[in-house]
């Protein structure tokens, strides 16, 4: 009974126990948010070391960060007792543990043991040459877009060979399958693979030798993966391989499988229909029995067993499948699936919440949660309404140092964005505030490439005695200056003295360079004589936004088809923005340099920053969501691209959000925000219309922030930052939009509630909801 149980499983509610106890057999635990899947996986290993039914080397478990793979670690330890674990699981996200596998069968796959692993830079550099190898014009036909499309087929595991007829012909006029072939074979000679090969040379190797995959079949016991609902193809070749046991029934085989695998959102309907075989909390297979406990030999089924939410699947824009999750049954016959119903990490409003807003979503297999927190202390999600991004950072940060003065520690917060160019306004009113942030999953604003690219030129313009500035760009973008070309400026600048600009324009007067680098310099050196003149003259936003121009960054980025380039743009335009809080060019750049030698404030309390996307299975006792309009969450790109799949996936973004959150919920809204370089006035976001007015509280019209206010009412912001381009229009969708959640509101006769409203301080939220519920 309960009592006898050994400490690790005390506390788990039934549906949890039986989860980590069913070690034989193929198990999902599909569950919504914060129901203890992760917990349970780790009970999971701990039961399994514990009880002695494998040896740590025998478990293979897989995470979906580094970060998550270290804390399960640290868990384990602490569950049965440092002492107890010698040696450590297999443990670690597919890329790190395809790279141990790699490493021990590289010959398999062509390669040496000390392979290198290629960067995107790299890759893109490699195809580069190949493109131009095959006399191809690499303008027509850019690497970064073929890189993108390798990428593509091998999170679907598709090498050459593979890839159908008219994805290959899209590219190079039909020449797309050979230049992959190509790329390939240049890796092998390079010793080399990318990140893709580190999940797809596995697969290849396991399926041409038979005789290795078996010794894994031996080795890994168990298997068990967290965050199921974001594998990609690949990821699931590779984790069927390892569960197929060749002693067990015939499973057809995999590529067959593959290509008659129905097309996500087809599936996905039909997944919300019908019921999977053995969905009961209390439905055992008849697998769990003793099988296999303490035999030697080979199962006929794989004790694997995978957890994840497949309203929490937002990973479709990068390859994953939420089908794996959905089909997991067919997939591993008799498998037992649990359900886990009971939240423990958000109070009832916070949950409430997000219950609602995900039932907006069609393609799904619906879930029911509930907790047993039921404070009357606990507040609503709140709703807050901002003029514009730079108040918007200024009242999450006086909330925030509202909550530390009542003893709420840093690191119990968290600001999660949509777009990585939103982190900018945070950072700054943070380092203004002295208050201590850490952004996590990423570089900061201000390191982040382009940025930095940026600030060079500026830095140039203002200051041109800055030799490491200039180096950053002088060839940026490519202007077939070559190494042998930059070593000559420096020769020049070092024996006469002078500043490396002005080294490059003696050069380009010269003839001891080859016409056409000695055109690109001459180019160079206009260009910077002209921005430094026009640097008097010029307000310095319009000088920046010249100054990109003109020298071809921003196109450069334009004409770029990876996926990063649009978020670029974006993290460009949002520096120009930026700048307009600054006198000068000047003095914008020493704020800038200040803000650069903050520290990451590691292992200090300090308030968390990151995307939405990299705060999946983390949890903060308080939350802030900005951001929450039309175009930025949901995001455009994602409706013009994925349409409603695009949309659906965007809500389960803002359902992992939210619950995130357990305890405090602070969702914001800007009237005005900076679109493709314009102020606009904003639409907030229809996902907040998604909210249930039972569980939201929007901020009430009150004075407590003296300089904010009604941002459509009045007239008072007409003239305040930005030109005030966006005052005095009105929300297009009008009143009746927000009339369910204005009634909360107590305001918003004249344009919804939401445009209407005033923010308050979190504390002061708090008490009122105190006085509401007692
Ligand atoms: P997500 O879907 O966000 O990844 P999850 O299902 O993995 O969530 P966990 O992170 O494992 O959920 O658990 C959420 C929180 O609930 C954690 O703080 C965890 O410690 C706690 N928790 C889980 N199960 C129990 C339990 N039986 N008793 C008390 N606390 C629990
Ligand atoms: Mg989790």
């Amino acid at each position: 009974g309960q009592n006898n149980a050994p400490d690790y499983l005390r506390g788990l509610n039934p549906e949890q126990r039986l989860a980590v106890e069913t070690t034989e057999g193929p198990v999902l635990v599909l569950a919504g948010a914060g129901t203890g899947k992760t917990r349970v996986l780790t009970t999971r290993i701990a039961h399994i070391l514990a009880t002695g039914r494998a040896f740590p080397s025998q478990i293979l478990a897989v995470t979906f960060t580094n970060k998550a793979a270290r804390e399960m670690k640290q868990r384990i330890g602490i569950l049965i007792g440092e002492g107890n674990v010698e040696g450590m699981p297999w443990l670690g996200t597919f890329h790190s543990i395809g790279v141990k596998l790699l490493r021990r069968h590289a010959e398999l796959a062509g390669l040496r043991s000390d392979f290198t692993i290629l960067d995107t830079d790299d890759v893109v550099r490699l195809i580069k040459q190949l493109i131009q190898a095959e006399g191809l014009d690499d303008k027509r036909w850019p690497a970064k877009q073929f890189a993108q499309m390798i990428d593509g087929w091998k999170n679907k595991g598709q090498g050459p060979a593979d890839i159908a007829e008219g994805d290959a012909r899209s590219f190079a006029n039909g020449k797309g399958r050979e230049l992959y072939k190509a790329y390939q074979e240049r890796l092998q000679t390079l010793n080399a693979c990318d990140f893709g090969d580190l999940l797809c040379h596995p697969i290849r190797i396991f399926r041409a030798n038979p005789d290795v995959l078996k010794d894994y079949h031996r080795r890994f016991k168990y298997i068990l993966v967290d965050e199921y609902q974001d594998t990609n193809t690949a990821q699931y070749m590779w984790l069927r391989l390892l569960a197929q046991r060749p002693e067990g029934k015939p499973i057809s085989p995999l590529e067959g499988e593959m290509s008659g695998r129905t097309e996500r959102g087809a599936s996905r309907r039909q997944a919300g229909g019908t019921a999977p075989s053995s969905v009961a909390s209390g439905d055992i297979s008849p697998t769990t029995g003793e099988i296999g406990r303490s035999s030697t030999e080979a199962r006929t089924t794989v004790n694997i067993c995978c957890v994840g939410d497949d309203d929490q699947s937002i990973y479709g824009w990068r390859g994953a499948e939420v089908d794996n999750i959905l089909r997991f049954d067919k997939d591993f016959p008799g498998a037992t699936i649990i359900r886990l119903e009971r939240n423990y990490r958000s109070t009832a409003h916070i949950l409430g919440a997000a219950s609602h807003l995900i039932a907006y979503n069609e393609g799904r297999f619906g879930k029911t949660l509930f907790t047993d927190r039921n404070d009357p202390e606990d507040g609503k999600v709140n709703v807050h309404a901002a003029w514009d991004s730079e108040e918007e950072a200024r009242a999450i940060g006086e909330t925030i140092e509202a909550y530390q003065r009542q003893k709420h520690n840093l690191n119990d917060m968290a600001i999660l964005v949509r777009a990585s160019f939103q982190m900018r306004a945070f950072e700054d009113r943070f380092i203004t505030l002295g208050l201590n942030y850490r952004v996590i999953g990423g570089p900061r604003f201000y390191e982040r490439m382009e940025i930095r690219d940026a600030l060079a030129f500026f830095r140039v313009v203002a200051n041109s005695t800055d030799d490491l500035a200039f180096e950053r760009i002088v060839n940026v973008p490519k202007r077939g200056l070559g190494e042998a070309t930059i070593r000559q400026i420096h020769d020049t600048a070092r024996s006469l003295r002078i500043p490396m600009l002005e080294a490059a324009g003696t050069l380009a007067e010269s003839d001891e360079l080859k016409p056409k680098p000695r055109a690109a310099l001459r180019e160079v050196a206009a260009n910077f004589e002209r921005w430094q003149k026009a640097l008097e003259t010029t307000p310095h936003t319009e000088l920046a936004e010249t100054i990109l121009e003109e020298s071809g960054y921003t196109d450069m980025w334009k004409n770029d088809r990876s996926a990063e380039a649009p978020g670029r743009l974006e993290n460009l335009k949002e520096l120009i923005r930026s700048m307009e809080e600054y006198e000068s060019l000047r003095s914008f750049l020493e704020h800038v340099a200040l803000v650069m030698d903050a520290e990451q404030n590691a292992g200090l309390d300090a308030v968390s920053i990151m995307t939405l996307h990299s705060a999946k299975g983390l949890e903060f006792e308080t939350v802030f969501l900005p951001g929450w309009e039309e175009g930025l969450f949901p995001h455009q790109r994602a409706l013009d691209e994925g349409g409603r799949s695009g949309l659906e996936e965007e809500r389960r973004l803002a359902y992992v959000g939210l619950t995130r959150a357990k305890k405090n919920l602070h969702i914001w809204f800007v009237s005005n925000r900076l679109i493709h370089g314009l102020w606009q006035s904003t639409i907030p976001s229809r996902f907040l219309e998604e909210l249930p007015e039972a569980h939201v509280e929007v901020a009430e019209a009150g004075n407590s922030y003296g300089g904010y206010g009604n941002p459509y009412g009045g007239g008072s912001f007409a003239s305040g930052r930005g030109g005030g381009q966006g005052a005095g229009r009105q929300n297009p969708y009008g009143a009746s939009r927000f009339d369910n959640i204005g009634a909360n509101s107590g305001g918003g006769e004249k344009s919804g509630a939401f445009s209407n409203t005033y923010s308050t301080p979190g504390w002061q939220r708090a008490q009122a909801n105190r006085t509401e519920a007692t």
